[in-house]
């Protein structure tokens, strides 16, 4: 949801998940030490992915805005962000939006989805096909499961969502942040509901 909407709104998308993957690839200091907690389906450890995220959000060098995906997920990795916000004259964060959804739908939606190898565009098998099998529409590379949606996998990072994640909603929630919509509808209908919230919101 976050590439599919930051790309319509013209906005910068910035996901953890893919700078950790992408590190990973590379097998720098940082990858080399991430990949083991991504394969468990567990949070990587906040002394390696605060100041690893930081750094590439302050190298955006962009007056877009930015839509944060993935970071954070825990409250300290919040407090940081925070911290770092304010500490270089930016923007606070505008708004924390949890698209709320059950863990049956979770479970569905990423056991069917595919990911483009050069892109990161993101297809479902059933709700979201390619034109072409296996193909990414957007840039015609090759379509595949990323290692982590296996179900097993899947089990371990809704539970570190439970355990580590959930805490963010009060952190939010307390800084009058925090707005809820629902992640249950497919894509475009949670598009629409996202722009209708940040237009009341006098964000788009
Ligand atoms: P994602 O692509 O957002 O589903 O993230 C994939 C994996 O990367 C997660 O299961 C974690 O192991 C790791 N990861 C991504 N973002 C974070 C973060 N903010 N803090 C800790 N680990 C993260």
């Amino acid at each position: 949801m976050a590439t599919f909407a930051a790309e319509r709104l013209q906005m910068v998308h910035l996901s953890s998940g893919d700078l950790l993957r992408e590190a990973v690839r590379q097998q720098n200091a940082v990858g080399r030490q991430a990949r083991r907690f991504m394969e468990r389906g567990t949070l990587v450890p906040d002394r390696l992915v605060v100041r690893f995220i930081l750094e590439r959000l302050q190298g955006l060098g962009s007056d877009r805005p930015v839509v944060l995906d993935g970071f954070p997920r825990t409250v300290e990795q919040a407090v940081r962000l925070d911290e770092m916000l304010t500490e270089e004259g930016h923007r606070p964060i505008d708004l924390a939006i949890d698209f709320e959804i059950s863990e049956e739908t979770v479970v569905k939606r990423l056991v069917g989805r595919k990911v483009c190898s050069r892109c990161g565009a993101n297809y479902h098998v059933v709700t979201l096909p390619p034109r072409e099998s296996d193909l990414c529409d957007r840039c015609g590379a090759s379509l595949s499961a990323r290692a982590d949606d296996e179900l097993q996998t899947i089990r371990k990072r809704l539970k570190s969502y439970r355990e580590e994640t959930s805490g963010l909603l009060e952190f939010y929630r307390s800084q009058g942040k925090l707005r809820l919509l629902s992640g249950e509808p497919a894509i475009e209908e949670q598009y629409q509901s996202l722009v209708r919230l940040l237009q009341e919101e006098r964000l788009a």
